[in-house]
């Protein structure tokens, strides 16, 4: 038998997800943000459950390739554009638009042969400084993008460095109406927190909004909001099994380091999950996990293939809390155990990360397994 560990998507959970996100781009398109094989989910597992995104946004001409191969038709966005001349090949053969944001982009266009004008992204530097052209530049770009033949439409687009946080939108938002006043084509400015918390204003939404983060069930701006409130569900589970029992007198410590000393007698479980299964080693005593359903703790260090659990907790539900017990990581309970949900952000904030972080570092080793 395989180690019983496992990662499970559940479609359900993107197709809601999708939904909600769709309800607040109200008007707007909506790109389905895919990079990073989907966030970690496996592009293929996600593909039939967000199909019912306008397009779909990535950063690797590799996986645009299989999401045309998996039979998509309609719009695929290169994020970073293209790195170097040939990929324009691709892009002509697969019918990709692209981002341009810097002038050796624009360069590459034009010394390129192609019967199939391209569509294009032209992004705007609102003040992130990682990709775009500064807004005292922007229009000079425009106006060589336009003189191409090699390219036929345009479209206008940033991307916000605070859409999370406290900072908000409105200065970049600014920005960009100003540097784009006039200019024709369409335009994309929101990423998943800037749809979910200003969606509603049709400046900030533009005519498509890039979604990634909330697609996969984990808020964008956690703390401050939670999936609960974004209605919001875990698009990923991670789960293993209890494989053994200890039984700890007071005074007796568990894991490397003895970082925990147990206060009284108490029973714990050893779940088949570690950092090398992508589970973060900085989560310390009590980050939460179901157990059974159940939510508890964890207890000591992380190991590379192994964590320590307390099962007081779902021992007083009633619940086995002991060998082969259901250990649900983050994301879902299995419906046996009530489908209780633990959301990834409250693990990810335990380990001073983020839930993106987390779904993108499941490692090799963790197979995927389809709902049951
Ligand atoms: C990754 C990415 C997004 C999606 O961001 P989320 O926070 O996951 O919604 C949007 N736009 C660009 C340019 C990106 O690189």
């Amino acid at each position: 038998m395989p180690r019983p560990i496992h990662a499970i998507v559940h479609p359900q959970a993107l197709r809601h997800n999708l939904h909600t996100v769709r309800r607040h781009a109200c008007d707007a398109k909506v790109w389905a943000v895919v990079k990073a094989n989907a966030y970690g989910h496996g592009i293929e597992r996600v593909f039939d459950a967000l199909r019912g995104a306008d397009g779909f946004a990535l950063l690797d001409l590799d996986e645009a390739s299989r999401v045309r191969a998996l039979g998509w038709r309609g719009p695929i966005l290169l994020l970073e554009g293209v790195f170097e001349p040939r990929d324009l090949e691709l892009c002509s053969r697969l019918g990709l638009w692209h981002v341009v944001h810097c002038s050796e982009q624009i360069d590459m266009l034009a010394a390129h042969k192609t019967h199939q004008p391209h569509r294009v992204f032209l992004k705007l530097n609102s003040g992130m400084n990682r990709l775009g052209f500064k807004p005292q530049s922007y229009r000079s770009a425009w106006a060589r993008l336009n003189a191409l033949p090699q390219v036929d439409e345009i479209s206008l687009m940033m991307h916000y460095s605070d859409a999370d946080g406290p900072g908000g939108i409105a200065a970049q938002q600014a920005l960009f109406a100003h540097a784009s006043d006039g200019l024709p084509g369409e335009r994309s400015s929101g990423n998943s927190a800037a749809t979910l918390r200003f969606g509603q204003q049709s400046e900030a939404r533009h005519d498509w909004v890039r979604a990634g983060i909330a697609l996969y069930g984990s808020a964008p701006d956690y703390p401050a909001g939670d999936i609960a409130c974004w209605d919001l569900q875990p698009a990923m589970s991670l789960r293993s099994r209890i494989i053994a029992v200890q039984d700890l007198q007071a005074g007796e410590t568990v894991g490397y380091g003895s970082t925990f000393t147990a206060p009284h007698a108490m029973t714990i479980g050893i779940a088949a999950c570690g950092y090398a299964d992508g589970y973060p080693r900085l989560c310390g005593t009590g980050t939460p996990v179901l157990v059974d359903g159940v939510r508890t703790r964890t207890i000591g260090r992380i190991s590379m293939d192994m964590l320590a659990i307390d099962l007081t907790a779902p021992r007083a539900a009633g619940r086995p809390g002991g060998f082969g017990s259901e250990v649900t990581l983050w994301g879902q309970a299995s419906a046996a155990c009530g489908a209780a949900a633990l959301p990834i952000d409250e693990v990810a904030a335990c380990a001073q990360t983020v839930g993106y972080e987390l779904m993108c570092a499941i490692a090799p080793r963790v197979q995927f397994l389809d709902e049951t």
